[in-house]
């Protein structure tokens, strides 16, 4: 049995971990910790440690840790057909299976669905598959992706630059130059205080249309957004965004993307944001939810029309020149499968709904009028506290100040696991979609008690 010490040293030593301050972890001046196992909404770990993970691992646990009939799907399909590749019309009965599952449930006009590992992946797929639907339009010029500060949409070539967060592009010599950013629908952030709602869409939609007038819409493929922002701050957007966005796109003939990554299989209380919203997507991006994480599966969903257009290329150039070794895995198809079922059989989409309205009601009630916070919002199983120095005159806290991290550390300590979104002091959830009303209190009242002791 190794130590901790042991373990710790390897770790230190070896392991190069995403997302980590590199040169500290390694010096042992970074927090290290490991995940033994998981229940529920609670995970322990090594030291001794239960915890309610408020942000269900990286907002992709939705069904909850522990599901005994997902671990034996994984267990049967890997005895059974462990692996075997889905080039050239090969497939499994588990990926078959799933891909009737998840048409089933995506919107009445997606026609097609592409498995990969990841949500970064999939974005990747999107995106090739909109350049070559140009293409085969006879439209080469028409390629530039519109993505928002803000947006995440993976850290790949092509996704870090999507991504609108300044960290995932510092020295990296991203973004690409085919990616162009329009504004963020962030009304706490909005450039003048006296707007309304209403004004502040009108002004996103402003933003866009000027971005396209001085580009050129024959220049400009797609655009691509999360129906909620997610890791640029759990930020839903303003009335009347959505509709508003599409009527800009349609008119201009440029496809929207809707990167469901965080928001597919129930997350906002429907099983898409694209329902919620009245989106119109030709793309659909999903990973996370799938599979709630029991294993690595991404769907790339694509639209009746796009698929005549993609399989009139092939007919014109042969094979589609784009596959991942993993594409429809026949384990991670099998996680999906009973991962589907068991969303469908507890009513975890309609859960996400109504005990995530709880959550938000209660954050609100508790610390909607402290002075340090600026706002409480989210939506289906999604919050966030935004924190501020100054809650009138909306003044921020230097970056450097930490404070959100410091929250998030104070919870830490007292059992309850959120986190510290990226850029600004915002304490984020996204808790298991089985959450219960008194897992949602434990939240809100440790929350309360870390704001009190850092603020
Ligand atoms: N898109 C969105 C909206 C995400 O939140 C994420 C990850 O958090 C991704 C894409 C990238 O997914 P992955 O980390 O699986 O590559």
């Amino acid at each position: 049995m190794l130590t901790n010490d042991q373990l710790g040293k390897w770790d230190r030593e070896n392991f190069f971990h995403p997302s980590t301050h590199l040169g500290q972890f390694a010096r042992g001046e970074a927090a290290q910790r490991v995940v033994t196992g998981g229940e529920g909404v609670h995970i322990t770990d090594r030291d001794g440690n239960r915890l309610l993970d408020g942000f269900a691992g990286l907002y992709c646990v939705n069904v909850g840790y522990g599901r005994q009939e997902i671990a034996e799907a994984i267990a049967a399909q890997a005895r059974e057909l462990a692996y075997y590749h889905a080039y050239a019309g090969h497939g499994s009965e588990a990926s078959i299976t799933l891909s009737k599952m998840v048409m089933d449930r995506a919107p009445d006009h997606m026609a097609r669905v592409y498995f990969g590992l990841g949500g970064s992946d999939a974005n990747e797929t999107n995106i090739k598959l909109i350049w070559y639907y140009n293409n085969i339009l006879g439209r080469p010029q028409k390629k530039k992706i519109i993505s928002r500060w803000r947006g995440y949409h993976g850290s790949g070539l092509m996704t870090g630059s999507l991504t609108g967060l300044e960290l995932f592009h510092r020295k990296f010599d991203l973004p690409l130059e085919q990616v162009i950013h329009t504004e963020a629908p962030y009304y706490f952030r909005r450039p003048d205080a006296a707007m309304s709602e209403a004004q502040f869409t009108a002004h996103c939609v402003a933003e866009l249309e000027a971005l396209i007038a001085r580009e050129g819409a024959d220049t400009i493929a797609a655009f691509i957004g999360e129906p909620v922002l997610g890791t640029g701050g759990i930020v839903p957007p303003p009335a009347g965004y959505w509709p508003a966005i599409q009527e800009v796109l349609d008119r201009h003939d440029i496809l929207l993307v809707a990167d469901e990554v965080v928001t597919g299989f129930g997350r906002l209380g429907t099983m898409f944001g694209s329902d919620h919203y009245g989106m119109r997507p030709d793309l659909i991006t999903s990973a996370k939810g799938l599979t709630s994480a029991y294993a690595p599966l991404s769907a790339s969903i694509v639209s009746q029309r796009m698929w005549d257009v993609l399989a009139r290329g092939t007919d014109e150039n042969g094979v589609l020149g784009h596959g991942w070794t993993y594409s429809a895995h026949p384990i991670g198809a099998a996680a999906g499968i009973a991962n589907l079922k068991l969303i469908d059989e507890l009513g975890l989409v309609e859960n996400a709904g109504t005990t995530g309205r709880y959550l938000q009601d209660q954050m609100q009630a508790a610390l909607g009028d402290h002075p340090n916070v600026g706002e409480v919002r989210g939506e289906g199983m999604l919050c966030a506290v935004e924190l501020v120095a100054d809650r009138d005159s909306r003044r921020f806290f230097e970056a450097s100040e930490g404070k959100g991290a410091k929250v998030v550390a104070a919870m830490l300590e007292r059992g309850v696991i959120a986190r510290a979104m990226p850029q600004g002091d915002i304490l984020g959830f996204a808790p298991p979609l089985c959450l219960t009303r008194e897992e949602a209190d434990t939240i809100v009242s440790v929350t309360r008690d870390a704001v009190a002791a850092v603020l």
